[in-house]
């Protein structure tokens, strides 16, 4: 670790203490861009980065509720307006017991760099709240959105911050938050994305993040002249990447053999083809049920459930060639690394957002498997959200094909821009450096351009 990156590090974690995963994604960025900070000496006179790993503005509100029984609930809402230099706020609200200000802080540092990379016009921002929206009726979801959306309202808007789906956030929950603050601000905007077809909506949104991220393998495989047409893939998780993600799979000519969720996975030799796929739809999505389900009805497949006492996850222990980790950050370490190599794994293209550890990273890059990054292989989901937020600007929109076309091109560019970066700075095959390095420097010349603020 060079002696820059050593000690912007110590600063970052004496301010920030108590912050793990904030710490490990700046800690990525700032070694990468060591390389770009060396040629251009103005980046770091005007202390850009360090002005980047502070946010703009952090909002943390009550979000008190009453539950069926008549309880009073009160849960801790948040959102992080990182960086606006190229753009409003734009980035996902996550509900899940585990959200705390570190990890949302990590994963609004990570959207600043992947919105450069879309080539839209948008800045970075996150949010949510430690809400578990598991095991709660339809109508206690729609009484905890409002209370959230009745305090983040007067924050966000159409040209300052649009908020978007994450982990335990969809199509229900972005209606809920939408009529609430429809009729709070007294506006028809595009104030959230990820919105139903028929107010407001993009065709495409939904499966845009699966899709983007097995565009990207497909990409990076054609670096080496394959395709995925025949290729075995693991994938973890099961909620909307993972889905999209399997979709997309099998429209390519894949095999998937894994799904999970946080109770245990599913290994199905035989493959999931598109009616397991669709029981796993109607499973997830309405039924609201857990993948072990799966293997009740398809008994050819096996559930395993999580044994806390291993320190490796079982289901990145299997043959194959490609890997989507697609549910959650540090989901992969050093031993599940290790593991994928020693089955041949040599794609791993990232649906979630820092699913691997620096450890496992390091290996890979060392290896020089295709291993695309989230901030890079994930962008299409906001991508399309970013296209979703055109589409209400002209109160107009596009077919199915159009979106799925530009969404297409735009991994294909983001593929384009982390190869040219890579390579331009002395690393080329190495996609984390060319994610950071491509999407840093669209955002820092925002910000030289701009002055001090
Ligand atoms: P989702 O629909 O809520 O699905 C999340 C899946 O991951 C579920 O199967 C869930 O299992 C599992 N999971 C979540 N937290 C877990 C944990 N701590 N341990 C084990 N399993 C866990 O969410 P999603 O939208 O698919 O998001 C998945 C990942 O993609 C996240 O890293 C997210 O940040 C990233 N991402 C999403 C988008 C998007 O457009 N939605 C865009 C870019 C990146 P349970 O049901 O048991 O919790």
């Amino acid at each position: 670790m060079s002696d820059y990156v050593s000690s912007l590090m110590e600063e970052v974690k004496a301010k920030n203490p108590a912050e793990p995963e904030f710490h490990q994604a700046v800690q990525e960025v700032a070694e990468s861009l060591v390389l770009v900070l060396e040629r251009h000496p103005e980046y770091r006179s005007a202390k850009v980065l360090e002005r980047i790993l502070e946010p703009e503005r952090v909002l943390m509100f009550r979000v008190p509720w009453v539950d069926d029984q008549g309880n009073v609930q009160i849960n801790r809402g948040f959102r992080i307006e990182m960086n606006s230099a190229i753009g409003p706020y734009k980035g996902g609200l996550r509900f899940h017991p585990s959200v705390n200000l570190g990890i949302l802080k990590f994963l609004a540092f990570e959207q600043v760099f992947k919105n450069s990379l879309t080539t839209l016009p948008m800045g970075g921002g996150k949010g949510g709240s430690d809400f578990d929206p598991k095991g709660k009726s339809d109508n206690e979801v729609m009484r905890f959105c409002q209370s959230f959306m009745a305090e983040l309202y007067r924050h966000i808007g159409g040209n300052t911050d649009v908020p978007a789906g994450d982990i335990g956030v969809g199509g229900r929950e972005i209606g809920f938050m939408f009529g609430q603050y429809k009729k709070l601000a007294n506006e028809f905007v595009g104030v959230l994305t990820g919105k139903g077809l028929n107010w407001g909506g993009s065709l495409i949104r939904p499966e845009a993040t699966g899709y983007g991220a097995v565009y990207f393998a497909a990409e990076m495989l054609t670096t080496r002249h394959q395709s995925l047409e025949g290729k075995t893939c693991l994938v973890s998780g099961s909620g909307n990447v993972a889905q999209y993600t399997i979709e997309k799979i099998l429209d390519l000519g894949g095999k998937v053999l894994t799904i999970s969720d946080s109770g245990g996975y599913i290994h199905d030799e035989e493959g999931i083809d598109r009616d397991k796929l669709a029981f796993l739809m109607q499973l997830k999505n309405i039924q609201r049920g857990r993948v072990s389900e799966y293997a009740e009805k398809f008994p050819k497949a096996v559930y395993t459930p999580v044994n806390p006492k291993l320190d490796y996850n079982p289901l990145w222990d299997h043959k194959a060639q490609c890997a989507f980790p697609s549910a959650t950050q540090n989901e992969i370490n050093i031993k599940d690394a290790k593991n994928l190599l020693k089955n041949g794994v040599y794609v791993v293209s990232e649906g979630a957002n820092m699913p691997t550890t620096p450890d496992g990273v390091e290996l890979f890059v060392k290896e020089k498997i295709l291993y695309g990054p989230g901030k890079a292989a994930n962008a299409g989901g906001v991508a399309v959200s970013g296209l979703e937020m055109a589409q209400n600007s002209m109160r107009y929109a596009w077919t199915r094909e159009e979106v799925d076309n530009r969404l297409g091109m735009i991994m294909k560019s983001i593929h384009k821009s982390c190869v040219e970066a890579s390579e331009r700075f002395g690393t080329p095959g190495n996609y984390v450096n060319g994610a950071n390095i491509a999407g840093f420097l669209k955002v820092a010349d925002a910000m030289m351009d701009q002055g001090i603020v």
